[in-house]
């Protein structure tokens, strides 16, 4: 079982499609743990970004990050890292797949709606920049055997 952090990022809030996203998740079968809405600041969108530092495209993402309310989400399930990046998408709008997120709200080659965590490693930490160990909800799913099955 793997818990990954994923955001919507401030397009996705200011287009009206937090619950599409969101339901996108939820529908797939993985447990929401952890929940917020809340606006980035410079310094946690840079330590967020911190791998890109440096490449062209870095300084307007972090304005782009930080233009507005994000709503972050901590998402549980059976190999749920590599299972969100793939309901994701592509990373561009126009060349990510049709019934991934991306593929289905966005056309830009950066403002692109969702982050998920791409590894277990980015996983741990981005969770710890974005939730307390008391925000997290450990809670078990009526319908866990059924939905998560023996893995
Ligand atoms: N990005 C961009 N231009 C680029 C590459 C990335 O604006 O050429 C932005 C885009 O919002 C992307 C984020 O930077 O989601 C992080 O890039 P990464 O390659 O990690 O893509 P992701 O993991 O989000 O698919
Ligand atoms: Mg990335």
């Amino acid at each position: 079982m793997e818990t990954t952090l994923i955001f919507v990022k401030p397009d996705g809030v200011q287009r009206g499609l937090i619950g599409r996203i969101i339901t996108k998740f939820e529908e797939k079968g993985l447990q929401i743990v952890g929940l917020k809405m809340m606006k980035l600041s410079e310094s946690l969108a840079k330590k967020h970004y911190s791998v890109h530092k440096g490449k062209p495209f870095y300084p307007g993402l972090i304005k782009y990050v930080t233009s507005g309310p994000i709503v972050a989400l901590a998402l549980r399930g059976p190999r749920a890292i590599e299972t969100c990046r793939k309901l994701m998408g592509a990373t561009f709008g126009y060349k990510a797949e049709p019934g991934t997120i991306r593929g289905d709200f966005g056309i830009s080659g950066s403002f692109n709606l969702v982050h998920g965590s791409d590894s277990p490693e980015a996983a741990k930490t981005e969770l710890a920049l974005y939730f307390g160990k008391k925000e997290l909800c450990d809670w078990k799913p009526a319908l866990m055997e059924q939905v998560f099955g023996s893995e």
